[in-house]
């Protein structure tokens, strides 16, 4: 059956301009580097790597909460690039964003009724009334209960604090929601209580989660599909289960052999070197100087992406 797509992206490109220090002079970091991805209604994608791939600029600029210098973001045939303000504000309550640190993530001096009454204040016209039921609802849907409307955020833990963060994603009932790292400033004893919302939100209310994450396990246990990115570009995809039995570009082995719970092997791969500065990328396969397989030909030549639903970008696969 044909996935029922909710939104494409063709060859996004976000770049920076950075200041290059007491050189002087300025440096471009190349975040984002031409990513293609169709992103299917209802399911949670989740998009994998070490921390300074571009998993996180890339979920930005998919709200464009970062500007993009090239590309498309096609949502119900509207490319969101070109949306003028009225309709980018629509926008907003179709796609909502659940940050990584609910302790920064949330207001402190406003209670948590004002933190989840403000953006229907801001995008509806709706009654005081309807505002309040809807507030009530999701608090409710959230596993908190109607009194800890009254109390400001400091009053509650990190996974509260996470779960009123979820509340307030959904009080538009969006389409879909993106999650920075959504459990990893959480104590691990807490991490699976917001795992386990997630995961419920999804199969109750058919919304499509997009999940920035480096944690494997996470990815495991919630995610549908798995993209995994390597220096602004995404390197595989495919459904979870058959990137877990079946990885095939280096890199994603590399990632799999270093948890073990998911190795079943032992046998970790240990890659060369650090992961290279965006700003100054390599030639060729971008993983070249660090892949343990790499030949003479990944110097200088780009792979193309192979592959119909399990797709790789590694010529050992051409
Ligand atoms: Fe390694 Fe070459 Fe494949 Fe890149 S294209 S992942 S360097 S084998």
């Amino acid at each position: 059956m044909q996935d029922k797509s909710l939104a494409q992206i063709n060859n996004l490109v976000v770049e920076y301009t950075t200041n290059k220090g007491i050189l002087g002079g300025k440096k471009i970091i190349h975040a984002v580097n031409g990513v293609s991805l169709d992103i299917h209604k209802g399911e949670i994608l989740a998009i994998a790597g070490e921390s300074g791939c571009g998993k996180s600029t890339l979920a930005k600029a998919i709200l464009k909460l970062e500007p993009a210098k090239s590309g498309e973001i096609l949502f119900n045939d509207k490319n969101i690039l070109s949306l003028n303000k009225k309709e980018l504000k629509d926008f907003r309550k179709h796609a909502q964003m659940v940050f990584q640190n609910p302790y920064a993530s949330l207001n402190p001096k406003m209670k948590i009724i004002d933190i989840l009454k403000e953006p229907l204040e801001i995008n509806t016209d709706y009654s005081k009334e309807k505002i309040l039921e809807i507030v009530k609802e999701k608090i409710k849907l959230v596993g908190l209960d109607e009194n800890c409307l009254d109390l400001y955020p400091h009053e509650f833990s990190g996974g509260q604090r996470q779960r009123i963060a979820i509340a307030r994603a959904l009080v538009l009932n969006p389409e879909f929601i993106l999650a920075d790292e959504p459990v990893s400033a959480l104590d691990v004893s807490i991490q699976a209580q917001v795992i386990n919302l997630l995961k419920e939100l999804k199969e109750k209310y058919n919304l499509t989660i997009i999940l920035i994450t480096h944690d494997m396990s996470v990815i495991e246990y919630l995610a549908d599909r798995v993209a995994i990115m390597y220096l602004g570009e995404i390197v595989e995809i495919a459904q979870t289960e058959e990137i877990f039995k079946n990885p095939l570009h280096p890199y994603t082995k590399a990632l799999l052999s270093s948890v073990p719970q998911i190795n079943k092997t032992d046998k970790k791969i240990i890659l060369k070197g650090d992961l290279p500065s965006p700003s100054n990328p390599p030639e060729g396969c971008k993983f070249h100087t660090r892949c343990p397989y790499a030949m003479e030909k990944c110097k200088t030549c780009i792979p193309k992406e192979s592959g119909i639903r399990h797709k790789v970008r590694c010529f050992i696969y051409d």
